[in-house]
């Protein structure tokens, strides 16, 4: 038996652009009209100045790894054949934080590293924001 892991609702009209975002390979954050605080996750109100709704603007799809977990016993069967898997917050541009899956080897990634956002489609609807960890090429000048 195949146990469908838990997805979220896409259609949700607060977080619709983000899951669209993913579906195009962008990573789309609110941000407020007002006082121009970027926030994840969605919220229908800045936390900052509390002013209603808000724009959604792209962000890089890279960062920092600033924390990670290894899941070694799976929270849901659909997971069951992954562990043991890392779990990780990313720390992006303007202080956003986003935690999800880390598609690699959990013994191949420490603190601090750079990951980037991979976009995992699970069906015709659902993306899924995972990061994978930047290799950079071997003796690749950098600057
Ligand atoms: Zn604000």
């Amino acid at each position: 038996m195949t146990h469908t892991p838990p997805l979220p609702d896409v259609r949700d009209p607060l977080t619709a652009p983000f899951w669209a975002g993913l579906r195009e390979r962008r990573l789309l954050v609110q941000r407020c009209t007002e006082c121009a605080t970027p926030r994840y996750p969605a919220a229908p109100v800045c936390p900052s100045c509390l002013t209603a709704g808000g724009e959604w603007s792209e962000i890089p799809g890279e960062g920092e790894l600033y924390s990670y977990v290894v899941y070694h016993r799976a929270l849901s069967p659909a997971f069951a054949a992954d562990v043991p898997y890392a779990v990780g917050i990313v720390e992006l541009p303007d202080r956003i934080q986003i935690v999800s899956r880390i598609d690699a080897p959990p013994e191949s990634v420490s603190v601090g590293v750079r990951m980037r956002a991979r976009y995992v489609d699970v069906t015709p609807e659902v993306t899924l924001l995972h990061w994978e960890p930047v290799v950079r090429g071997g003796g690749e000048h950098r600057g």
